[in-house]
């Protein structure tokens, strides 16, 4: 499932063909991903020009100027730039043609991906932060809104598990559940521990773990950009070699000791008992 680092390295990987470009041409193959693509696309975007291409959280924004484009690579989604008139394949479900031949194609086998459009309520302009997909969004991770004071504050009155509490996109957005276990592991923090039972200097050593595990994985990404410009199929997605996540029964790789696994809100945790406390 692409996380925020494939979403960022998606984002770097698109910036430079699309940034500036005007929209020539809207394909919709097919409009039932996890909502509909709206059906007036392709008589609102051609003409338009697009400005910027931002991310939150998951989300990749295009500013159009007079709106934005929303698009969500859900659970199997992946966009590339293509030659246009590049024939589309089973899962191609939406085209967004530039004036310069460029192609930017949405692959989502699984649907579960998004394109929709927010129109800006006033002129020039962009009120994009208050879509309703976006506007109780927590902060972003590599952001200096979060830090330690943050962290510390958003857990006072929270006695869940701190990993389920830094999977709350409301506490902070983007850490799914291969980072939070990494980011644990690196922090010495159990994943079971109540999170208003942090310290804050606990608090900040997470913040970091946090910060330096998404950072590592953007930069892994980085060398699969030439993936975003193939035709191959194959989305810039990566594997990485990970400290807890997916080892169990293997050994910590600081102390020896078997990794555990348990499963946390349906979804696997790894930790070692020794080293996380
Ligand atoms: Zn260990």
């Amino acid at each position: 499932m692409p996380e925020l680092p494939e979403v960022e390295t998606t984002l770097r990987g698109l910036s430079p063909h699309l940034g500036g470009q005007k929209i020539k041409q809207v394909v919709i193959r097919n409009p039932q991903l996890r909502w509909p693509i709206p059906q007036n696309l392709p008589e609102i975007l051609p003409g338009l020009r697009i400005h910027k291409l931002e991310r939150r959280a998951k989300y990749l924004l295009l500013d159009c100027g007079s709106g934005t484009l929303i698009l969500h690579l859900g659970m199997s989604g992946s966009l590339r730039i293509l030659p246009a008139h590049t024939p589309a394949e089973k899962h191609d479900h939406f085209d967004l043609l530039l004036a310069n031949g460029t192609l930017m194609r949405l692959r989502d086998p699984r649907r579960f991906g998004a394109v929709l459009w927010h129109q800006n309520q006033t002129e020039n302009s962009s009120d994009i932060a208050q879509h309703p997909l976006l506007a109780s969004l927590g902060p972003e991770p590599l952001l200096p809104a979060f830090d330690a004071d943050y962290l510390y504050r958003a857990t006072r009155k929270r006695s869940a598990a701190i990993k389920q509490v830094i999977m709350d996109s409301h506490v902070v957005v983007g850490v799914g559940n291969i980072y939070a276990s990494e980011s644990l592991f690196h922090a010495a923090i159990r994943p079971q521990l109540a999170a208003n039972k942090l310290s804050l200097p606990r608090c900040a050593k997470l913040v970091q773990t946090i910060r330096d595990t998404l950072t590592a994985s953007i930069a892994q990404g980085g060398s699969t950009l030439r993936d975003f410009t193939g035709s191959d199929g194959k989305p810039g997605y990566f594997q990485q070699s990970y400290f807890a996540y997916g080892r169990s029964g293997e050994p910590c790789r600081n102390c020896g000791t078997t990794i555990k696994q348990i499963v946390q809100g349906q979804r696997s945790t790894f930790y070692c008992p020794r080293c996380q406390k």
